[in-house]
């Protein structure tokens, strides 16, 4: 046997485990085992991609290289993944998805000056002899596009989303005639090259993807972020395998239509989930026209309410319910929650957690959160199997969340957020609002729900007035207790 038939062995091996991968992360239960065969998945690739480089015509410079790159790269990883924080998670994913762009444009230009610019090389004239210079053409066109697409695109959702530049949509004057412009260009500038592959064609066409990423993320609003990130998800899969075609590497090729599908129907799942058009996210906004922000709108006054007299409502109350959101996980309150969960529980009160598909700053964010915090995960709903008993509910504790509670996504069509499903606690006899200021949410948009009747603001560090909360609250006595066991 070859050691090309062993690698080639080695790479389906490698894609079944991927494939394994991805279901295994498809649940809590299972993600931990899900995560294991990812990581075997890519031992085997690497192992096998390295020795049949070797094996092949490497230089030992390139095996040094190699090795050094390696090296690196692992040292990077292994630190960004020690110390990043649950919330800069979607950040980093986001810097990710920009290399694997980088790296498919890096291909591509490589394949064009080894082949395209080089017609007397061997590798030129073997696609020659085939009749397969022509795919290699728009083999290296496609990865460049896709792939510079990705780079720019990931840099902006990355800049938004670690809040170093403004999460507002960018607006130009046309910009769905610019997206679908860059697009025919592409397809114009694609059939010449491949009938004639002139590097300035190249230069052309990688100016213009990379325009249009940055044009596309930047056009979509801070609410269509978590869309975003999945889809960007999606793109570098695409990149990938276009990066395969041109290596000649099927577990690339693979490995890529498996992140670039799975990707594209997690952002489908996630647009659903927000009621928001497919098309239009995919697209750069596609037929969003701008809206009011809503923020000169006049709600009136606010309420504040102290934690002595959220103590009052919560010792009256028999029904409670928690809606978390990113600010509980800045604040890392998630602990001082879990404890006030049982000390309710102790005192008779039905507690649940309402969570919203897109609370935090990650899919699934507040739920790996209150497990950590050891919050029973029955109690712990999904926004629609909660959403109707909110108006039987005698207290909602809001823990900084805000666009996931944002009354004008259901009632004003003018809102940006118009149509995103939200959790209805203004429904409830009392809510009480953890944050520390009377500042928006992520997606920019004022809260009218902070100026309801019904709602009082609890100002301060999450974490500290759930602490404060818990002072107010004290234990029941182990009588009272042990007469709700069972609860
Ligand atoms: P929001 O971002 O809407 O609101 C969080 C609130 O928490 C802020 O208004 C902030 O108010 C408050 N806050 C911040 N720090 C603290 C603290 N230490 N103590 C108390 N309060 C604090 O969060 P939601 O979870 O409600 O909504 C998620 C938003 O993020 C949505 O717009 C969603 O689209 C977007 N998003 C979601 C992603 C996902 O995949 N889930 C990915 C990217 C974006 P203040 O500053 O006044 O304290």
């Amino acid at each position: 046997m070859t050691l090309d038939t062993i690698a080639q062995a080695a790479y389906l091996v490698a894609a079944l485990l991927f494939i394994l991968a991805l279901a295994g992360l498809s649940k809590h239960e299972t993600a931990k085992t899900g995560n294991g065969f990812g990581i075997a998945g890519m031992v085997v690739a690497l192992a096998a991609t390295i020795a049949l480089a070797v094996h092949r015509d490497i230089s030992t410079l390139g095996v040094v290289l190699l090795v050094v790159a390696m090296v690196l790269g692992a040292a990077v990883g292994l630190q960004r993944a020690r110390v990043v924080q649950m919330t800069g998670m979607p950040e980093l994913i986001a810097l990710l998805h920009s290399f694997v762009g980088l790296a498919a444009v890096l291909v591509g230009w490589n394949g064009y000056l080894e082949v395209e610019a080089h017609p007397e090389g061997a590798e030129a004239r073997t696609l020659a002899a085939l009749g397969l210079g022509g795919i290699h053409s728009a083999e290296v066109f496609v990865g460049v596009f896709i792939g510079a697409v990705t780079f720019t695109g990931s840099i902006v959702a990355f800049l938004k989303l670690s809040a170093r530049i403004n999460s507002k949509p960018l607006m130009l004057p046309g910009k769905n005639f610019l997206n679908l412009g860059a697009l025919a260009v592409f397809v114009a500038l694609t059939v010449w090259f491949v009938i004639d592959p002139r590097l300035w064609l190249l230069v052309v066409v990688t100016a213009v993807a990379l325009a249009l990423g940055w044009h596309l993320v930047a056009s979509i609003g801070g609410g269509d972020m978590p869309v975003v990130v999945s889809m960007l998800n999606s793109y570098s899969g695409w990149a990938a395998a276009a990066s395969g075609f041109l290596l000649e590497n099927n577990l690339l090729i693979v490995t890529g239509a498996l992140v670039g599908s799975s990707g594209a129907y997690l952002s489908y799942i996630m647009c659903k989930a927000m009621n928001r058009s497919f098309i239009s996210v995919i697209a750069g906004g596609f037929g969003l026209e701008n809206t009011a922000a809503g923020s000169d709108v006049d709600y009136g006054e606010h309420k504040e309410i102290t934690a002595d007299g959220a103590a009052e409502l919560l010792a009256d109350a028999s029904s409670v319910i928690i809606t978390p959101g990113y600010g509980m996980a800045v604040a890392q309150a998630q602990h001082g929650v879990a404890e006030l969960t049982r000390r309710l529980r102790d005192r008779g009160v039905e507690v649940r957690f309402g969570i919203h598909p897109v609370a935090g700053r990650l899919p699934g964010h507040m739920n790996v959160l209150l497990a950590e915090a050891k919050v029973p995960y029955d109690i712990v709903l999904e926004m629609d199997e909660i959403n109707d008993d909110f108006a039987d509910t005698d207290v909602v504790l809001v823990i900084g969340a805000n666009d996931t509670v944002n009354p004008a996504a259901a009632e004003d069509p003018g809102s940006p957020i118009a149509g995103m499903p939200v959790l209805r606690v203004w429904e409830a006899r009392n809510v009480v609002v953890f944050k520390r200021s009377m500042s928006s949410g992520y997606a920019g948009v004022q809260n009218p729900l902070f100026f309801r009747d019904n709602s009082a603001m609890l100002f301060g560090d999450a974490k500290e007035r759930v602490e404060d909360l818990l002072r107010a609250l004290p234990a029941p006595s182990t009588a009272g207790a042990g007469a709700r066991a069972g609860n």
